[in-house]
């Protein structure tokens, strides 16, 4: 990668920086991007000859540009408590809550705030601009939702953070939770959040998605549930969710996250629900490492996967994003704010090994996700930000594998992470110096 600032020009049609040479995730090569003021200017083959001048240069050499990755689901109060006060011994989703309720009342909201800070330097390094965060709204005193909202603000000119507000303890279930949900949402919280397979009866959960759909539809926001997160095949709060997204006409403004029941669901009934789920504008929102890891826990042998139907949903056309969810919290120990690692999960559970459908899952973890949050200005076309990442690979595929190093993270035009390309070297008579790791022969697009 060559990068030249001695070429600065004045000129009317002068530009901050020209990425030249730049393969994108639809599989075109030799494209220049031009920068100017933060956004996108100019886009296409021999920008660079064509007598547009630019302050900086960067000469990609064919690696795979890209706008930013982007997280649909995550709970940043939660993230890197990892053994406070104690880890998970069973590793179960149920331990997992327990432990939150334990670490709840620990929390300040200095530590917090210093968490999720050092989880946002994590998610730039690794090219992930976008983040929609889950911020449980339980604990009476909401200090993590005043803890979310000063992160979110001071983060906001690298990353853009949306908050979700989270009833961890059941709408119902829980005595002040919906009081203190609309509490979040006026002090600026985003979206409504909810948790139905987690009230007492199936009624109340279902009575659940009614009330937070209304206050929703009402304030004109947004929703993402985490619905159905089970194994059990008769959970069918995804169906209520559908339903009162398209009764209260919400279309497009509704996400259902996890939906992990619909693994173990009969097949003549999802034939049902997913045209209905398309119908009704739902997005649906797959943890991949949290899906396999949380899953099939009371199953002997064979062990269900657990993950929704991602491929078959995707078919019937609903927007489906793969989200981290966790990252070295009560619920999962490991994780680094790779949205790379989510998508090879996501791949490798739900078996989308064709080129198209490994290509689907790069979608799931950028644009799809991009969508889904209502991102303004997203996207590799004149006129979006001028949020990209350089990637050590030659195209989305090859990203996934190698889960490529992040050359460059660029945000409006300035470049604010940079990243070593990952090369060994041998010590080997007769074999190479170096290598690399990356593909000898570009021949990714076949299929
Ligand atoms: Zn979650």
């Amino acid at each position: 990668m060559a990068t030249d600032r001695g070429r600065a020009h004045k000129g009317k049609q002068a530009m901050d920086l020209l990425i030249c040479n730049a393969s994108l995730p639809d599989g075109q090569q030799g494209i220049d991007i031009a920068i100017k003021e933060g956004k996108i200017a100019a886009i296409g083959t021999a920008l660079q000859g064509s007598g547009l001048l630019a302050a900086q240069h960067i000469d990609v050499g064919g690696d795979l540009v890209t706008p930013p990755f982007v997280d649909a689901h995550f709970h940043m109060d939660a993230t890197l408590s990892h053994g406070m006060p104690r880890v998970n011994a069973s590793g179960t989703l149920l331990e997992g809550i327990t432990l939150w309720g334990e670490l709840k009342p620990l929390l300040t909201q200095e530590a917090l705030v210093e968490r999720a800070l050092q989880y946002c330097d994590w998610a730039v390094a690794r090219g992930l601009l976008a983040i929609r965060s889950h911020v449980d709204i339980c604990d009476d005193r909401l200090l993590a939702v005043e803890a979310l909202l000063h992160v979110r603000q001071q983060v906001a000119p690298y990353l853009d953070l949306q908050l979700v507000a989270f009833p961890q303890d059941g709408l119902l279930r829980s005595p002040n939770a919906f009081a203190n949900l609309q509490r979040a949402i006026a002090m600026g919280v985003d979206v409504v959040g909810g948790i139905p397979h987690f009230e007492r009866t199936m009624a109340d959960g279902a009575e659940s998605v009614r009330l937070l759909c209304e206050f929703a539809a009402q304030r004109g926001l947004q929703v993402d549930m985490h619905c159905d997160e089970s194994d059990d095949p008769l959970s069918r709060h995804i169906e209520t969710l559908a339903y009162h997204t398209q009764r209260l006409g919400m279309q497009g403004r509704v996400a259902g996250s996890h939906l992990t029941s619909m693994h173990s669901m009969d097949n003549y009934y999802v034939s049902k629900l997913l045209p209905l789920i398309r119908e009704a504008g739902v997005a649906a929102i797959a943890n991949p490492l949290i899906n396999i890891t949380l899953q099939g826990r009371h199953d002997s042998y064979p062990k269900r996967r657990g993950m929704t139907r991602v491929p078959e949903m995707m078919a019937a056309g609903i927007d489906v994003a793969f989200g981290h969810d966790c990252v070295m919290d009560p619920w999962y120990s490991l994780g680094s704010a790779d949205m790379l690692e989510v998508a090879h999960m996501g791949l490798h559970v739900a078996q989308m090994t064709s080129q198209q459908a490994m290509r689907d899952c790069f979608a799931a973890v950028t644009t799809s996700p991009a969508r889904i949050l209502g991102l303004q200005g997203y996207g590799l076309a004149v006129g979006c930000y001028a949020d990209l990442i350089v990637l050590d690979a030659a195209d989305a595929v090859e990203a996934i594998r190698l889960r490529a190093a992040r050359r460059l993270v660029i945000r409006r035009g300035k470049i604010i992470s940079e990243s070593a390309p990952v090369r060994s070297r041998l010590r080997l008579p007769g074999r190479p110096d170096e290598v690399s790791f990356r593909s000898v022969c570009a021949a990714d697009n076949i299929g």
